[in-house]
């Protein structure tokens, strides 16, 4: 397959390595000092984006593949506000996106691990529950994207909680969830989600030891998603394994 990356630092040099291992080719690297160079012609010289940038282009570079008619496979964080705007853009250029908070295998089998203990936990109303995220310190946005993907999970399947907040030590209404991020050295993610009563707490946790769970997360979803229109996730990609 021939792959174009849009950002080539920590996750795009790593999906470089993980992609030609594969056997695959990457046919044009877009970083920010070459982008404004970079034209159409060549987008199109692939059969898909691999899109690790940060939050302040990547929609950009959403709509410059949906342009070109080459589907886009994205994890770049911290822009999901801007998420029916991307989708709706996608539909009306019959476009391909596939975007994950995380495309690490281990973190979507802990999403559903969430979603599930959430929803048993509903029955339990003396246990409160907070989220607790750890990452290196040169990440862009708090929380982090998987958090906030945990948290969403949280308010969908348990009805105590109707929204989250960053915690910065503050006393939170009732019904918000707390979110924390600390920024600690290189720590590639941790993510715990915690239930505590007055008597114990139950705890369920994540942690990736380096990033190439996700660079490989990526390069599978870029597969699955040649020559293919509409918009996808972690979920269409491992429906057959995830189920319980
Ligand atoms: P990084 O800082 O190492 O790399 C960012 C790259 O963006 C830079 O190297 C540069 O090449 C590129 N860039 C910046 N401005 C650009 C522009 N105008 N045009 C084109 N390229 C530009 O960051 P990283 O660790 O590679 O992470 C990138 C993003 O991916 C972040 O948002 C991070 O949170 C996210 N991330 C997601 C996952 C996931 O599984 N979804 C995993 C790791 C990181």
């Amino acid at each position: 397959m021939r792959i174009a990356l849009l950002g080539y630092g920590k996750m795009g040099k790593m999906i470089e390595r993980i992609a030609e291992g594969r056997g695959h080719e990457v046919v044009l690297v877009v970083d920010e000092n070459n982008r404004a160079d970079c034209t159409v012609a060549q987008l199109q010289k692939a059969e898909v984006a691999i899109e690790f940038t940060v939050p302040a282009v990547a929609v950009d570079d959403y709509k410059w593949c949906m342009d070109a008619g080459v589907p886009v496979v994205s994890g770049t964080t911290g822009w999901l506000e801007r998420w029916q705007e991307v989708v709706d853009y996608c539909r009306e250029r019959n476009g391909g996106f596939f975007y994950a908070s995380n495309f690490s295998v281990g973190v979507n089998i802990f999403f559903r691990l969430n979603k599930y203990l959430a929803k048993m936990m509903d029955n339990f109303r003396n246990y409160k529950i907070f989220i607790e995220e750890t990452h290196h310190i040169h990440k862009l946005d708090a929380p982090s994207g998987t958090a906030i993907t945990l948290a969403e999970g949280i308010i969908k399947n348990h009805s105590a909680y109707h929204s989250w907040k960053l915690y910065q030590g503050e006393e939170l209404d009732e019904g918000v969830l707390p979110v924390e991020a600390k920024r600690i050295g290189e720590v590639p993610g941790i993510h715990g989600v915690t239930y505590k009563s007055g008597m114990d707490e139950i705890e369920i946790r994540h942690s990736a030891f380096s990033r190439e769970g996700f660079a490989q997360g990526a390069v599978l979803a870029a597969e699955f998603m040649a020559g293919k229109r509409g918009v996808y996730g972690m979920d269409d990609l491992l429906s057959d394994k995830l189920r319980f």
